[in-house]
């Protein structure tokens, strides 16, 4: 089955896909809460928003893709689930355009540094009963062991996550929910004015 070529493709060629326990606990969620449209930023290789997509029919999908390569792996594994019409990926960096569409939800999985910008900029595309859902807030478990990091650029990316889950703790308009699963998620609803 092309998901777990999918998952297999991710693996050999290091590209980063989101834990099973985290896509099985979104998509309960968006089950539940009756999601039909989802704003992705960092589809990779299109798995996330495929596997988002499966959970009802109804569902559409906009996700963004800077890197060339992923995207093109993306529109081709897409197109493999006959999901081309329900899920349209765009190869363009999420900061340098502008989508003037609401969504009932936002998945934040791009460039980890960008998290506060990513949510700043399409916070105004969510629907007021919409939902923010971020991943790898623990960056694979580095986050909490920042002092044993080596790399600058490591320990550089660590600093912005952490300084993201300081901007949710402390933000006025939403409420965050911290959930403890896969690499460590965040689920944002704005407060009732
Ligand atoms: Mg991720």
């Amino acid at each position: 089955m092309r998901i777990e070529q999918m998952e297999q493709y991710a693996k050999e060629n290091n590209i980063p896909i989101i834990e099973k326990e985290s896509i099985e606990y979104i998509n309960k969620y968006i089950s539940d809460n009756n999601i039909k449209t989802i704003i992705e930023i960092g589809s990779a290789i299109g798995y996330s928003a495929i596997k988002m997509a499966l959970v009802r029919d109804d569902i559409k999908v906009v996700t963004f893709e800077r890197d060339e390569l992923r995207y093109e792996e993306a529109i081709k594994n897409i197109k493999e689930m006959g999901l081309e019409n329900r899920i349209e990926v765009l190869n363009i960096d999420a900061l340098d355009t502008n989508i003037y569409d609401k969504f009932d939800m936002l998945f934040i999985d791009g460039a980890k540094s960008q998290y506060i910008n990513f949510f700043n900029k399409y916070k105004n595309n969510i629907n007021d009963n919409g939902v923010i859902i971020a991943d790898n807030l623990k960056f694979h478990g580095l986050v909490s062991k920042y002092d044993e990091i080596t790399s600058r650029n490591v320990r550089g990316i660590v600093k912005k996550i952490t300084s993201f889950v300081d901007f949710l703790k402390e933000n006025n308009e939403y409420y965050t929910e911290f959930v403890d699963v896969g690499d460590g998620i965040s689920i944002s609803k704005k407060k009732p004015q």
